[in-house]
C-alpha cells in the first residue's frame, strides 16, 4: 500500500509539474513580454508569491557508497525528474539505521554527490536515535552518522544526517523581482486554516534554481499545507 499511496503522489506532483508549464506557456504565448525581462514562475503566480515542493526524507550518496551498497557500476533507474534542473528521483531505495531504529525505504535522489548526506525527519531521529542538526543542504560537518544498507552491502557514515532547514531556491532574476539576494533570510506567509507565518527562510539563488520554497513533510503537515498551495515572502 505503502509503493501504491507514493506512485500516487509522484502522478500528481507530475500532474502538478505539468499544469505549471502549461500555465507558463500559455502566458508566454499570449502575452509576449515587452521588456527585455525574461518571465519568471514568480510572474505566473503574481507578485510575491512562492510555489511549494514538500521533500520527504530522502538520501544523497556519493559514488564510492553507490558502489559499496548496489555494487561497482550500478546504474539507477530513475522514478521521475524533480523540479530542480538535473535532479532525480530513482525508483531504488535504502534502509537508513540508528542505534534505537530502522527507517526503511528511503528514496536515493541524484546524480551522485561528493559526500553522502542523510535528511531525515526530526520524528526520524527519535526513531533512529540520532539528533540531526537543521542544516541546509550540503553543510555536513559536525553532523551525526548512520548505517546505510543496500542491496548488496552496507555502510556506515561518520557524518551526513541533516534535518533540511526551510529555504527558498530561486535565480538571480527572481532574486532580482523579490528584491532579495542569496542567503537571505525572510519570513513566509502560509494560507489555509493551519496557516501562518513561518520565519528563518533562507533564500538560495543560483543560475540554475526554478523557483520554489522546499518545507519537509512535517513542516507542510503541520501548516496544513500541499504543493498546491503558493505563499508569500514577506521580508
Ligand atoms: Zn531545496
Amino acid at each position: 500500500m505503502g509503493e501504491d499511496l507514493e506512485s500516487l503522489f509522484y502522478k500528481v506532483v507530475d500532474y502538478l509539474d505539468g499544469r505549471d508549464s502549461n500555465v507558463e506557456k500559455v502566458l508566454v504565448e499570449e502575452k509576449p513580454v515587452a521588456a527585455k525581462e525574461p518571465v519568471t514562475k514568480a510572474d505566473v503566480f503574481g507578485r510575491n508569491a512562492i510555489p511549494l515542493g514538500i521533500s520527504n526524507r530522502h538520501i544523497h550518496l556519493s559514488q564510492v557508497d553507490i558502489d559499496c551498497l548496489f555494487g561497482p557500476g550500478y546504474r539507477f533507474n530513475q522514478l521521475k525528474e524533480l523540479s530542480q534542473k538535473g535532479q532525480f528521483a530513482y525508483k531504488e531505495c535504502v534502509t537508513i539505521a540508528g542505534p534505537k531504529g530502522v527507517i526503511e525505504r528511503v528514496r536515493i535522489l541524484g546524480p551522485s554527490r561528493s559526500h553522502t548526506q542523510v535528511e531525515i525527519l526530526r520524528s526520524d531521529c527519535f526513531k533512529m536515535g540520532i539528533d540531526a542538526p537543521l542544516r541546509l543542504s550540503g553543510d555536513i560537518e559536525h553532523t551525526p552518522g548512520c548505517t546505510v544498507i543496500g542491496p548488496v552491502g552496507s555502510i556506515q557514515l561518520n557524518k551526513g544526517c541533516i534535518v533540511a532547514k526551510r529555504h527558498i531556491h530561486m535565480n538571480p532574476s527572481d532574486a532580482k523581482h523579490f528584491g532579495v539576494e542569496d542567503k537571505q533570510v525572510v519570513s513566509l506567509e502560509i494560507p489555509g486554516e493551519r496557516g501562518g507565518i513561518i520565519h528563518n527562510v533562507i533564500v538560495r539563488v543560483n543560475d540554475n534554481f526554478s523557483l520554489e520554497c522546499h518545507l519537509d513533510t512535517e513542516e507542510a503537515n503541520a501548516l496544513g499545507v500541499t504543493a498546491h498551495n503558493k505563499l508569500r515572502i514577506i521580508k
